[in-house]
């Protein structure tokens, strides 16, 4: 299965796509794990990536594009993905498309997670997420346990002013692309407000 999940910023994206995946035995590829692998590895893409990230601007399509279309041209990803925060742009958008095209594959679905921009800036100001094993932990809806809380960090972009920006990209950026996929009919809505478990669900039955 190829597939993408589409969504604001703290809609559940990382948080669906780790329970997924198992199950799918398909790759998780999120653009933004990867760049925040290359400013942690201080790569030439890592240090340029850096000053558009903390600003919760976008990364130039120049400099993601290649990124993710290098990666799932891997082996691991020669029977499907699941992506995470890619494409956000119309040239992104335009650029897998060939890229699939040009493989002789297509995309089996887009899942689009709603989440209302009211509750945003509660979910990313407490997403915390512990280094060492990758989870993603939320310091009301979803409390770590006692025994990793002190390892736990915040992302230098969840703060409110970066999450303001990223929600305004979202909209000017991401949300046009969705009409992309509506036409192709491979869209689906799934409400990603709920419980985790609850999303899961649904976005199991948008699978099925
Ligand atoms: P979130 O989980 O809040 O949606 P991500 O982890 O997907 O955020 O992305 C964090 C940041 O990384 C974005 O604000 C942006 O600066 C950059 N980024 C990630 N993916 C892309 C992309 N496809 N195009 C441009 N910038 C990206
Ligand atoms: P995204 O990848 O779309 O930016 P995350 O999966 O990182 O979103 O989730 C953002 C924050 O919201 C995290 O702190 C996560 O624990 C929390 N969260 C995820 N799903 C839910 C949910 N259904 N209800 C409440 N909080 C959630």
């Amino acid at each position: 299965m190829r597939m993408i999940l589409i969504g604001p910023p703290g809609a559940g994206k990382g948080t669906q796509a780790a329970r997924l995946v198992d199950a799918l035995a398909i790759p998780h590829i999120s653009s933004g794990d990867m760049l925040r692998a290359a400013v942690a590895e201080g790569t030439a893409l890592g240090v340029e990536a850096d000053g558009y990230m903390k600003q919760g601007l976008l990364v130039p399509d120049a400099v993601v594009i290649g990124m993710v279309i290098e990666r799932i041209g891997k082996a691991d990803c020669a029977h499907g993905f699941m992506l995470d925060g890619f494409p956000r742009t119309a040239p992104q958008a335009a650029a897998l498309d060939e890229a699939l095209s040009v493989a002789g594959v297509s995309l089996d679905a887009v899942v689009l997670i709603e989440v209302d921009d009211s509750l945003i800036v509660e979910r990313i100001c407490g997403r915390r997420s512990d280094p060492a094993t990758g989870a993603i932990y939320h310091l009301r809806f979803n409390p770590p346990p006692a025994d990793v809380v002190d390892r736990l960090v915040q992302r230098k972009d969840d703060t409110e002013a970066a999450c303001v920006a990223r929600l305004e990209k979202y909209h000017a950026e991401t949300a046009p692309i969705v009409p992309f996929y509506e036409a192709k009919g491979i869209l689906r809505r799934v409400d990603g407000v709920g419980s985790p478990d609850e999303v899961t669900g649904r976005l199991k039955s948008a699978l099925a």
